[in-house]
């Protein structure tokens, strides 16, 4: 079985996608088999791995509502080992769908359990918010992986996320843990970053490797790739790389 990881955060524009697209493409890069699965209807996962997410006619949407299996909807990517569930705009209109059934928190889980073992990892990019998409990512999920960005309110923001996961934990997914927390779009010479980093040290367990802005890392996904494809020299690409290895490392030793 893969190891599952959800990617999320409510808090829009924190890294979440940039995470899922290229921690995927280094784990794929140390030759793990690597599934992203992008459930945010929005769909920039999909489109940042070179599939324009307006033209997917089959996605995580129909995985949802049980129109396809796993199977039917995954695309490759330009990188060997690495697949992705695409997203379509459709994916939005599923919470609405699924409202009275009674499966609505399970569908992900369901629908990823007969194929995880293909995957040595499966990544789930997040939608920026705690409902419907997002519950069913963290009940099919083993770990969340929690990008942040050292602002004002981000600590906020998290204890919202963090009791979303202890109420998953006492009811659909007793197994879930909260793997970490991603410092993203990390500036070191920042008084505010490091005291808010400092902060959430305190509470939560940090990833050794953090993430700098890095601009290499906006434009790749214009290209539709990973920004190891894309620029791999690129202080983005070390930093995504280094994460894998920590991440690895970390699953190594457990
Ligand atoms: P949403 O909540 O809308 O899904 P998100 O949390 O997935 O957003 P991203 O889309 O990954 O966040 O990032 C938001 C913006 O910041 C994007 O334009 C992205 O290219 C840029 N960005 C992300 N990480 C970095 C970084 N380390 N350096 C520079 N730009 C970054
Ligand atoms: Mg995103």
């Amino acid at each position: 079985m893969g190891r599952i990881v959800a990617i999320a955060n409510q808090k829009g524009g924190v890294g979440k996608t940039t995470t899922a697209v290229n921690l995927a493409a280094s784990l794929a890069i140390a030759e793990q088999r690597v599934l992203l699965v992008d459930l945010d209807p929005q769909g920039n996962a999909t489109s940042g791995l070179g599939h324009p997410h307006r033209r997917v006619e089959r996605g995580t949407y129909q995985m949802l509502v049980g129109d396809a299996t796993l199977d039917a909807i995954v695309l490759e990517t330009d990188l060997d080992g690495l697949s992705v569930a695409p997203s379509s705009p459709d994916l939005a209109a599923a919470a609405l769908e699924l409202v009275d059934e009674e499966t609505r928190f399970t569908r992900l889980r369901d629908g990823l359990r007969p194929f995880a073992d293909r995957w040595d990892w499966i990544l789930i990019d997040c939608p920026p918010s705690l409902g419907l998409l997002t519950i069913n990512a963290l009940t099919a999920a083993d770990a969340v992986l929690v990008p942040l960005q050292c602002e004002y309110y981000a600590l906020e923001g998290l204890s919202d996320l963090t009791g979303t996961i202890q109420r998953i934990k006492s009811g659909l997914n007793a197994g879930l843990e909260l793997d970490g927390v991603l410092l993203t779009m990390w500036d070191p010479r920042s008084n505010l970053n490091r005291e808010v980093a400092d902060e959430v040290r305190r509470h939560f367990h940090v990833y050794e490797t953090t993430i700098p802005r890095n601009v290499r890392l906006a434009e790749a996904p214009s290209h539709g790739k990973p920004v190891i494809l894309y620029d791999a020299s690129s202080r983005g690409s070390h930093g995504y790389l280094n994460l894998a290895r920590e991440i690895l490392d970390a699953a190594e030793a457990a």
